[in-house]
């Protein structure tokens, strides 16, 4: 009788199955990746966007400013291209024509491009975005207008670099948490210290902190990207700088050298930092954002296996009523607090309605969503109050990102609820951003049924 030849053979096949799950010695789930990254800190002399009392130009850089890209492919050639940005806005025709190229050249569908921006208030006012807040004088128009055209290049330049970069990697993902946000509509601001220590924050508040970790074949940790749904505000100093989380950029690729990490913001609009106002608090949240994107890589993080999928799509929202010929009047004659932004808005609404009549009381809102493998991703346009990604991930499962500021950040989106409960995020907000009013109620569902449908169209099987 001849020796059973089975044990070699469970030896062989046991070594296999370990190579196989020691994560990054193969990069057997096919997938590629790429990052590339770009200065576009402008220079001093140009006005800054964000806040209404800036009357004057940037003086100078505190911290550079970066548009950075990841673009991943899966084992079937299906690819994609993350642009995030350190800037306050994006407009949709700037998303639309560089999303439109890059489609162009590489042969891809608009929901294969994603733009996100930071929020950091200390950046470059863009052409077209928060038009009320207020009117530049022509030279400032004219160099915003520059700045515009260029970042646009260097955008397309970034997500090429990016898709041209696509090399084997592994990707895999892990959350943890970081405390240093708070719903700014529940808590005054100088109560936030004592009210946290005693566990009392009041208002929804998410302190996830997503992080997709992309390793080369060999292990090396290459790209990382990082969330928070918090406002990039910890600053408002005439100085370029991406705030905390320009910061945490800094310092994860200061502890991970070679790495390329980016920031996409989450649905932050109604979360603040705290404390604010100074450089080095900015430093410190961004090392609180880099502690949390560290303790999620040293957990056993959840590997990306499957394929890409993308979907893109724009709804039609409304604005409530029309402001009257007496409003519009008011908002141009009367001394206020805030004058110039006022009379910003007074502007940038009769001109709207001038060129598009009543077509000016309707907004196309984009919604973007992508799967890739077991994670999904939303990326969804404006200020997105934290009530709406709360709701998605209960819906559709933890398995979902949501990104805010996407592609186009033309108002704030509140939920229902912040909609009738009103003031800023709900109501006032709309005068910054040149728009007529508040949303039509209902804007919620709409946005929500949406955004489940794009997402179950991504999702395997489907
Ligand atoms: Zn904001």
């Amino acid at each position: 009788m001849k020796p059973a030849p089975a044990p070699r053979c469970v030896f062989l096949l046991l070594l296999l199955l370990a190579l196989a799950g020691a994560g990054g010695l193969v990069a057997a789930d096919g997938w590629r990746a790429g990052a590339a990254r770009e200065k576009i800190t402008p220079p001093a002399g140009l006005w800054m966007t964000g806040y209404a009392v800036r009357d004057r130009p940037a003086e100078g850089t505190a911290q550079e400013l970066w548009c950075k890209a990841l673009a991943i492919s899966d084992g079937a050639g299906n690819r994609g291209v993350l642009l995030t940005l350190d800037l306050c806005g994006i407009t949709r025709e700037i998303s639309d024509r560089v999303a439109g190229e890059l489609g162009r050249r590489y042969r891809f569908p608009r929901g294969a491009v994603m733009i996100n921006v930071s929020h950091t208030h200390c950046s470059p006012a863009l052409a077209g975005n928060l038009s009320g807040l207020r009117i530049l004088p022509p030279d400032g128009q004219a160099k915003s207008e520059d700045y515009t055209r260029e970042l646009e290049h260097k955008m397309i330049r970034v997500g090429a670099a990016a898709l041209e970069a696509l090399a084997p990697a592994t990707l895999s993902w892990a959350e943890d948490e970081a405390h240093f946000g708070f719903n700014r509509r529940e808590n005054p601001i100088k109560d936030v210290p004592a009210l946290r220590a005693a566990g009392k924050l009041k208002g929804p508040f998410d302190p996830r902190v997503p992080v997709l970790a992309v390793r080369s074949a060999g292990g090396e940790l290459r790209a990382l990207l990082v969330s928070y749904a918090c406002h990039n505000t910890t600053l408002a100093f005439f100085q370029w700088h991406g705030d905390y989380a320009g910061s945490a950029q800094l310092e994860l690729e200061r502890r991970h050298p070679g790495a390329t990490v980016l920031f996409a913001i989450g649905c932050g609009a109604d979360a603040n930092p705290a404390p604010r106002g100074e450089v080095a608090l900015a430093g410190q949240h961004g090392r609180d954002l880099a502690d949390a994107a560290d303790r999620a890589l040293q957990k056993p993080m959840k590997r990306i296996e499957g394929l890409f999928a993308a979907a893109f799509e724009a709804i039609t929202l409304t604005y409530a009523s029309k402001p009257t010929p007496e409003k519009l009047r008011e908002a141009r004659e009367k001394n206020q607090p805030n004058k110039e932004m006022h009379q910003a808005w007074a502007a940038a609404v009769t001109q709207d309605f001038a060129a598009k009549g009543d077509g000016a009381m309707h907004a196309s809102y984009p919604i973007q969503a992508w799967t890739l493998g077991n994670l999904s991703w939303v990326a969804l346009g404006g200020e997105v109050v934290i009530d709406y990604s709360l709701r998605l991930r209960r819906e559709l499962g933890d398995s979902l990102w949501v990104f805010g500021y996407s592609n186009d950040v033309m108002a704030y989106i509140p939920s229902e609820r912040v909609l009738k409960e009103g003031r800023y995020e709900g109501d006032t907000s709309m005068i910054p951003y040149g728009k007529p009013g508040p949303w039509t109620p209902g804007l919620e569902e709409k946005i929500v049924r949406k955004t489940t449908q794009l997402v179950n169209q991504t999702r395997p099987g489907k």
